[in-house]
């Protein structure tokens, strides 16, 4: 466990981000608006809040930030940015493989994967394309693979392969499959580092990234909003909201109906060994259970060194539920009231209750990865760190597949980003700044990224 803690990028406190204030003293950028003093308050200005700094929400202000001139706050809850999802997550670039063809994941992954690897290339962000297997580990799961390969095509995966038992190995010797994919396309990243960047980004443009600054309220003024926040108030033209696990909630604050509630699910992972690591080359993935947005568990070799074995998707008794401990009465309470979480749960139970059982087993979790890769050994394990995913459920208690946005008048609600959207940043913060413009009646962007 020692060992564990020390590697995993999860167990590192998230350093400062200081770049992102405005300057050492919290004195705003020179471009910054001045505040607003009415009756002896002090009421900040922007033309667009932001609210959360995860890698969506800061996308989104750069893209608006940078070029055009708008003045974006970006208000975050938590003292870094990039503390939740964005933080927490496998660090993949992922291909598009398997995202329906024309959703907004299949579009958003495509562009935003190749601006990514760009992006990082010109700000020297260490990453690496370096491809991924998918394995059928028995013939049952061919016209699962069989599927995936065709959705692959579609969504313009040129560097795909389909491989039988021998080619399997030759990518990765120790995986025992009947058939598989290759797929070139995928690579790894530190998505902290890049979060990071895009903060650089915004206040280097003349926007402003206040941390500790929780969004708690909103007044509607004839002509602008008035967002009350922990660090006080901001009057603005329009709002964004890319609050993540509590993006719901922020919609409900703005008195706009979400449609969709936020439900936790826990990934956990394990580490291998260093003296394992040897076993998996670069990423190792199940063929995916296709009634659910989860891939399985899986290998990934991370960019800072090491290799991850996870994320399980357990449902989490609290928004913020890192640790199986962790429960909060009044998260427990929504899922108790909402019609659709039990809809969903009736559909469910069984696999709900295989995750939970794979959660507290140790032994259940090494199964799953040793039908991918055999030799690993149960000792071969170290417990790492977990993330919480953001997964929107309607009232029918279905669990929304694609992204969903929601435009209203003098606001854009992000109400489902779950995985692919780290890797599709770029691509959906031009959609959601795009809506956002179109709001204050601006053109769409055409600019580079
Ligand atoms: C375990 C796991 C593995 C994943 N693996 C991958 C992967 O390999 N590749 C990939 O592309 N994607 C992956 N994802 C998905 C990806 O991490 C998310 O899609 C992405 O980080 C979502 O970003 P976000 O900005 O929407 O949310 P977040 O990063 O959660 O940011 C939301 C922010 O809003 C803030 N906030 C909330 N409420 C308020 C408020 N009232 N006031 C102010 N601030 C507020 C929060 O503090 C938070 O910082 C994974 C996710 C998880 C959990």
């Amino acid at each position: 466990m020692a060992l564990a803690a020390a590697r995993s990028k999860r167990n590192h406190p998230v350093a400062p981000t200081h770049a992102t204030y405005p300057d050492a003293k919290g004195r705003p950028h020179p471009a910054a608006r001045p505040p607003h003093i009415a009756g002896g308050l002090r009421v900040d200005e922007a033309d667009v809040v932001v609210v959360g700094a995860g890698i969506v929400g800061l996308a989104t202000a750069r893209d608006l930030a940078v070029g055009r001139g708008l003045g974006v706050t970006v208000v975050e809850t938590e003292s870094e940015v990039a503390r939740h999802q964005t933080g927490h997550n496998s660090g993949v670039i992922h291909s598009g493989l398997y995202y329906k063809p024309g959703s907004a994941k299949a579009r958003n992954c495509a562009d935003g994967r190749e601006l990514l690897y760009r992006y990082c290339a010109d700000r020297g962000i260490p990453h690496e394309r370096c491809g991924k297997v998918v394995v059928a580990t028995s013939t049952d799961e061919l016209p699962a693979l069989d599927e995936l390969e065709r959705r692959g095509r579609a969504n313009g995966l040129v560097g795909m392969e389909r491989l039988d038992a021998a080619g399997l190995r030759e990518h990765e010797p120790n995986v025992r499959g009947v058939a598989g994919l290759f797929v070139r396309e995928t690579g790894i990243v530190d998505y902290t580092a890049v979060a990071r960047a895009y903060a650089e980004d915004v206040t280097a443009a003349g926007g402003r990234v206040r941390l500790g600054a929780k969004f708690v309220g909103c007044r509607w003024e004839p002509e602008r909003l008035v967002l009350e926040t922990t660090a006080g108030p901001i009057r603005c033209r329009m709002l964004v909201n890319c609050g993540g696990l509590y993006s719901d909630r922020v919609a409900r604050l703005c008195g706009v109906d979400p449609g969709v509630q936020i439900v936790p699910f826990r990934g956990e992972y394990y580490e291998l060994k260093p003296a394992a690591e040897h076993l998996c080359k670069h990423l190792i993935y199940p063929v995916p259970d296709p009634r659910l947005p989860f891939l399985g568990v899986h290998f990934t070799r991370m960019i800072g060194g090491g290799v991850e074995c996870g994320p399980n998707a357990v449902l989490a008794f609290s928004r913020v539920g890192y640790r199986r401990t962790d429960v909060r009465a009044g998260d427990l309470m929504e899922f108790a009231r909402s019609p659709g979480f039990w809809r969903m749960a009736s559909r469910f139970w069984r696999v709900g209750i295989g995750e939970m059982y794979r959660s507290a087993s140790k032994r259940a979790f090494w199964r799953a990865l040793r039908r991918l890769i055999p030799d690993v050994r149960y000792g071969d394990l170290v417990p790492g760190g977990a993330g919480v995913r953001a997964q929107a459920l309607d009232r029918n208690g279905k669990l929304v597949d694609d992204f969903a946005i929601r435009q209203v008048p003098r606001m854009v609600h992000v109400l489902n980003a779950p995985s692919p959207a780290a890797t599709a940043s770029l691509s959906i913060g031009r959609t959601v700044a795009d809506l956002a413009r179109e709001g204050l009646g601006l053109k769409p962007k055409k600019d580079e990224w």
